[in-house]
């Protein structure tokens, strides 16, 4: 994960600390840090697919008016693959729409991943497809945050667990595959639009993604188990995993840099 589509922005905050599973720091963020709420404003912030289901059932919102209401869509440049970042409000601190000066994030348990892993971030989506290492997380070490101050100890894999990015992390696994696969392809080898369409349908719309299998001829198209059919109908979570699978199939042509021709 990364917390800033800014990079310039991202790389000036970032501590060049390469941290492994097993690396330790304190920290600890509570409503009596001076700075609580502070980095919840100004920021940028890209949701992941998991974050969108999580955010959008929370408000009970379909997914095309949480992605109206809530989210910018963008490219990302390095992959050329669109990504969603939360639409901040135009106040003066630019603040995340769901802060709260008093009590916080008013949907703390469906935060996005990025604002559970800070102050720790995740290099999984810069990592080389391919690489012989897991991956690595780094400080998000931005002056204002005073969290670093406090004296709880935690392992990144302590902190992952807490604030519950292993389980995201592993649901939006396919996402990230497709990201690092796309970002490793020579310039010269581009997605179609409708490629690109498919990827941002199945990422960030999971209500159209329902309509898009259940009220075409998809399940005529592909075959998918009985029981599967019926996981995905009555489970978002589900339809999500199956998607991105699909989606990693149809994309990459099983292996095949060809992008999917409709
Ligand atoms: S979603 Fe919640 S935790 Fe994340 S920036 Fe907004 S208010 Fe803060
Ligand atoms: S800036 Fe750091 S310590 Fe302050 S509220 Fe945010 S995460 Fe917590």
């Amino acid at each position: 994960m990364i917390n800033s589509n800014n990079e310039n922005e991202n790389a000036a905050n970032i501590v060049p600390v390469r941290l492994g599973l097993s690396s330790n720091f304190e920290f600890e963020c509570h409503k009596g840090v001076k700075c609580f709420t502070r980095c919840c404003r100004g920021i940028n912030i890209i949701l992941t697919p998991y974050d969108i289901i999580r955010m959008k059932n929370r408000l009970g919102l379909s997914s095309d008016d949480f992605l109206s209401l809530y989210t910018t869509p963008r490219i990302w440049e390095k992959t050329d693959l669109p990504v969603v970042t939360l639409k901040l409000l135009d106040d003066e601190q630019e603040s995340c729409p769901f802060v709260r000066d008093d009590c916080g994030c008013i949907l703390y348990e469906d935060r996005p991943t990025t604002c559970r892993y800070y102050p720790i971030g995740s290099a999984s989506l810069s990592h080389k497809e391919g690489a012989d290492d897991e991956g690595f997380y780094f400080y998000v070490h931005e002056p204002h945050c005073l969290g670093f101050q406090e004296k709880k100890s935690w392992t990144v894999a302590e902190w992952r667990k807490d604030q519950g990015v292993d389980i995201r992390d592993e649901i939006n696994s396919q996402w990230t595959d497709i990201i690092v696969r796309k970002r490793s392809f020579p310039a010269n080898i581009q997605l179609t639009e409708k490629s690109k369409e498919l990827f941002f349908m199945v990422s960030y719309n999971i209500d159209q993604f329902k309509r898009f299998v259940f009220e075409s001829k998809f399940l005529e198209r592909f075959n998918v188990e009985r029981d599967t059919v019926d996981e995905i109908r009555s489970d978002e979570v589900a339809l999500l995993k199956f998607g991105l699978k699909w989606l990693r199939e149809i994309l990459f042509q099983d292996k095949q840099l060809e992008p999917y021709q409709s």
